[in-house]
């Protein structure tokens, strides 16, 4: 982590970036104002359409050398994404090597940008498509996965021959600046791929939405900033991609395997301490099995091991700042207000300030503010139903629609309630269903566009017909 540090560390740097586990800053670091960036957008705009005429191949060989670069670094990133982000080494461990799976898939996938030829309407006219990029490219990015949120955009966009400028989340510049050094050591162009960290979020949207030398904007982040850079990308119908909050159902029916059910709620729910968009929010269990199904779930979250992510066994780090400490605890007071049982948790953990216990809620209905808000936090609340419509109706009851997850051994309810869950994911009978072979993205509030899969470079390619005529 040192190497990286020493890289980055600038004593006159405006932005300092702290351990969530102890408040300590790491590093400080430079940040951009949009008069800095400017000169960045130019060179940018300037080397795209030089990267793009380079052939897919050497593109792709240029992702590789990326890829086997931060594979080489694993450890090291690992410990960076631990220090600025707070989650368990091992969690840090897997992203990266999640991270690290979209610049090895977008490697491949970027030398099979297809166009096509299309059985013509006339004898003498041909009609054929081809697919080009679609320019500079900007990305605004969130601290709770900072490095796999950065490459699951810049990876696609480089294969597809697009550059990119990103700017990280102000709690978590450092993983995305070793990024970038490690890309230019891969052999990126400096100008195509550009991270630059800000104290001031809004100019710098503001900047990429009102560029027209930015053609697409991606963003991952909250619901409320994706509306508000929708709406100022309006101005020049720019391309966006939003990948917003969510509020995910993790529904359990009597026919399910329960020990496999508690499992996948352990890793739905607790990973990065419940600070993902996709982390289960909402337990629906049917009536039945509720009781047996909190017991095992409660005895499970009480034994989870909380503290500072570098510490050896640590499950639950802490959560990423006070603000994000007081609405979880503000959350779990507003549900005990209204009636709710504490299982397990409820508290403060003795860790440290941004430490919450990882907690299990019994009892919670939906005039409950938790049962509506994206927690992000370790706590499950559990609210019971009687039959799959009710469970249907429950799941679907909210404007978001990112990800859904359901245990079920019934074949015919297992296709009944996938096809009937408004969500742009869906885990059956798991609670990870992250990965970059699978298009990653939500419907309703949730967002527009998919990340990885096949579908990923779509999102930093224009399609575009043409028609010959006159043959
Ligand atoms: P969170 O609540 O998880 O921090 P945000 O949506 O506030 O989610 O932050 C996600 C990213 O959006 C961060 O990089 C942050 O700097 C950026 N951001 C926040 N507010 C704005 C804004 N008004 N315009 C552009 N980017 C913003």
């Amino acid at each position: 982590m040192q190497k990286f540090l020493d890289a980055f560390h600038d004593e006159a740097g405006k932005l300092s970036v702290d351990d969530p586990a102890t408040g300590r800053i790491i590093a400080k670091v430079k940040t951009y104002s949009p008069g800095e960036i400017d000169p960045i957008i130019d060179a940018a705009w300037a080397g795209q359409s030089v990267w793009a005429r380079r052939p897919a191949k050497d593109r792709a060989s240029i992702l590789r050398n990326w890829f086997n670069l931060v594979m080489a670094n694993q450890a090291e990133l690992a410990q960076l994404i631990t220090a600025e982000c707070g989650k368990p080494i091992a969690e840090s461990m897997g992203e990266v090597a999640y991270g690290a799976a979209f610049i090895d898939w977008f490697a491949e996938e970027g030398r099979r940008a297809y166009g096509e030829t299309v059985p013509s309407m006339a004898p003498d006219k041909r009609v054929l498509t081809i697919k080009q990029p679609v320019g500079t490219c900007a990305a605004i990015t969130p601290w709770n996965f900072p490095v796999a949120m950065v490459t699951r955009k810049v990876a696609p966009a480089l294969a597809a021959g697009c550059s990119i400028i990103v700017k990280p989340a102000e709690a978590t510049p450092l993983s995305a600046l070793a990024l970038e050094q490690l890309a230019v050591e891969a052999g990126v162009p400096s100008a195509i791929f550009r991270v630059t960290p800000a104290t001031d979020p809004a100019p710098i949207g503001k900047l990429f939405c009102s560029d027209t030398r930015i053609r697409k904007l991606s963003f991952t982040g909250s619901t409320a900033v994706g509306k508000k850079l929708m709406e100022q990308a309006a101005q020049n119908v720019m391309k966006v991609s939003l990948e917003l909050g969510g509020n995910a159902p993790f529904i359990v029916f009597d026919d399910a395997d329960l020990d496999a059910a508690v499992e996948g709620a352990i890793a739905s729910k607790f990973r990065n301490a419940g600070q993902t968009c996709v982390c289960a929010n909402r337990f629906l269990v049917q009536d039945g099995i509720a009781e047996e199904f909190v017991s095992k779930l409660s005895a499970r979250v009480a034994d989870l091991q909380v503290g500072a992510g570098r510490e050896d066994g640590v499950q639950i780090g802490p959560l990423i700042n006070r603000a994000g400490f007081s609405k979880v605890q503000s959350l779990v007071d507003d549900a005990v207000a209204k009636g709710a049982k504490i299982a397990t948790g409820g508290a403060r953990a003795s860790n440290g300030d941004n430490f919450y216990q990882p907690t299990v809620l019994t009892g919670v209905t939906s005039d409950m503010t938790i049962a509506s808000k994206e927690i992000f936090g370790p706590v499950a609340p559990v609210i019971s139903f009687h039959d799959e419509t009710e469970a249907i109706r429950i799941a679907n009851d909210t404007p978001f629609g990112l990800a859904a997850y359901f245990y079920a051994r019934d074949v015919g309810r297992v296709w009944r309630v996938m096809e009937a869950l408004e969500f742009g994911m869906v885990g059956v009978n798991d609670g990870v269903i992250s990965t970059e072979v699978a298009p990653f993205g939500g419907i309703k509030q949730s967002g527009l566009g998919r990340e990885g899969s096949r579908h990923g470079l779509d999102e930093y390619l224009e399609l575009k017909y043409a028609l010959m005529s006159g043959l």
